[in-house]
């Protein structure tokens, strides 16, 4: 994990917030390529789940809701984890279901003093509305962006003209006041999510839950990440969530070990049960030519955005040594790399170089993400876009002023050939439309 974060820091992916003033615990600013990175995960995201799906559409709902949302979603109530505080040196505070329990009891994972008794701690961050700090005005930053598509079910279904099966997308930060955070991105307190709310008829929802399980993991070996760091976990009882009525893990092999990188529940029909009960308003699917009337059931397949892009990094990282040089290269889908294409001209100060290489960025620019960088050696600048996972490079060189022709150089398997300059666009784009998979290596 080290290795990323150092990564990370060096090509200004992911930077530790407020660093000036001594950083914020757990907390990350995104530079240039994260935010490129990040865009592109939730690109790929809204592709599979909304554009290419005829049962699904977008929505996107304030941070801020009603606060009787959280008292009728049971996050108010519910929405604890066991705190436990060492009674030891260093009187620090863990999340109870954290610690290893070997030998019998539990230690105090820092200076392994006494624990103290657990009690619920709740996650939802507090603040008030408005100038006045008084109860009334008590609101929640969103825990989930999940109630904000319960709560908008009925303009859903009004003005979108659905009936279930069919599903609410939508991508949007939460907040969390975890109460050990870390492991770089993987835990932090503000966070993105990407979720679905799928409605279904109740007695769908099993098979509708399998189908999410197999779609979503689909969609990650697609972009990339290899099969055999993925497995799907069922939920034991004592694990699920106060509205879950089976809920089943998408694990990475993160380099802290298998963790949950995706929670994909069937929460049946409890949220918009409550919301109905708490609202007055009736959330229900009413069929207009038999009458019939139900509240659907719910599948809800609820990602991390940064959960999503440390795996996809963790997966691409690689070292290497190719022509007795070490390299660092991140083998990342090219749909989700930050830079498309680096535009490389072999002598930047030679003019004829220099234009033609100007010129082909500026062409394709238009239709992806590309740079032109004329600083420092080629090896150099080959390096570069390896570290930052770019997959392809077009170097212009003499013989392009004879013949119109540039190397391609892939990022992966290193091959150079030629291609005329004048269909190197066409070519890219063929080549990012084709499905990829990661080169075979060692484990
Ligand atoms: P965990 O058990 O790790 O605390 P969770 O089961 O509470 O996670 P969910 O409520 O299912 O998580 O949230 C859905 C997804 O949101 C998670 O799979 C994860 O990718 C992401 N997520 C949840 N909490 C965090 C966090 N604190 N930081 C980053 N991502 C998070």
């Amino acid at each position: 994990m080290e290795k990323i974060v150092a990564l990370c820091k060096r090509r200004g992916f992911i930077f530790q917030s407020s660093e000036i003033y001594g950083g914020l615990a757990s907390t990350y600013d995104y530079g240039h390529y994260g935010v490129l990175l990040k865009s592109n995960v939730k690109g790929e995201w809204w592709r599979a789940v909304v554009q290419e799906r005829d049962d699904m559409v977008a929505l996107d709902a304030a941070i801020l809701m009603h606060p009787r949302t959280w008292e009728a979603s049971g996050h108010v109530q519910s929405f604890t984890d066991p705190l436990v505080q060492c009674m030891g040196e260093c009187k620090k505070r863990w999340r109870a279901d954290h610690i290893s329990t070997e030998g019998g009891y539990a230690r105090c994972p820092e200076c392994g003093g006494g624990l103290s008794e657990a009690r619920e701690f709740n996650l939802m961050f507090e603040t008030f509305m408005g100038p006045v700090r008084e109860d009334a005005a008590r609101i929640f930053l969103r825990p989930e962006t999940a109630q904000g598509i319960f709560v908008n079910f009925k303009n859903v279904l009004q003005f979108a003209r659905r009936k279930p099966p069919f599903g609410i997308a939508q991508v949007g930060k939460a907040f969390r006041n975890e109460i050990t955070p870390g492991n770089f991105i993987f835990r932090t307190r503000e966070f993105e999510q990407m979720e679905i709310e799928f409605f279904v008829p109740p007695a769908d929802a099993p098979e509708w839950h399998q189908r999410w399980m197999d779609d979503r993991m689909r969609w990650y070996t697609d972009l990339g990440i290899r099969p055999d760091h993925l497995q799907l976990r069922a939920h034991g009882e004592d694990e699920l969530s106060h509205y879950s009525a089976g809920t089943s893990d998408i694990e990475y092999l993160y380099p802290i070990g298998w963790s949950e990188l995706e929670g994909i529940a069937n929460r049946g029909t409890f949220d918009l049960s409550a919301h109905t009960d708490a609202s007055g308003t009736r959330l229900e699917w009413v069929d207009g030519g038999s009458g019939e009337r139900y509240i659907p059931a719910v599948v809800e397949p609820a990602a991390g955005v940064n959960r999503s892009m440390l795996a996809f990094l963790c997966d691409a990282y690689h070292e290497e040594v190719v022509a007795e040089r070490e390299r660092t290269v991140l083998r990342l889908h090219p749909q989700i790399a930050p830079v498309k294409v680096a535009v490389l001209p072999l002598i930047p100060r030679d003019s004829g170089m220099a234009e033609r290489a100007r010129a082909l960025h500026a062409e394709l620019r238009r239709v992806m993400v590309a740079e032109h960088d004329d600083g420092g050696q080629i090896g150099r600048r080959y390096r570069r876009q390896d570290e930052i996972g770019t997959p392809w490079a077009l170097t212009v060189d003499e013989q392009t002023l004879e013949d119109d022709t540039v190397t391609i150089r892939d990022r992966d398997s290193l091959a150079q050939e030629r291609i005329p300059i004048s269909g190197a666009r066409e070519h890219l784009l063929d080549r990012l439309g084709a499905p990829w998979s990661p080169p075979a290596r060692d484990a």
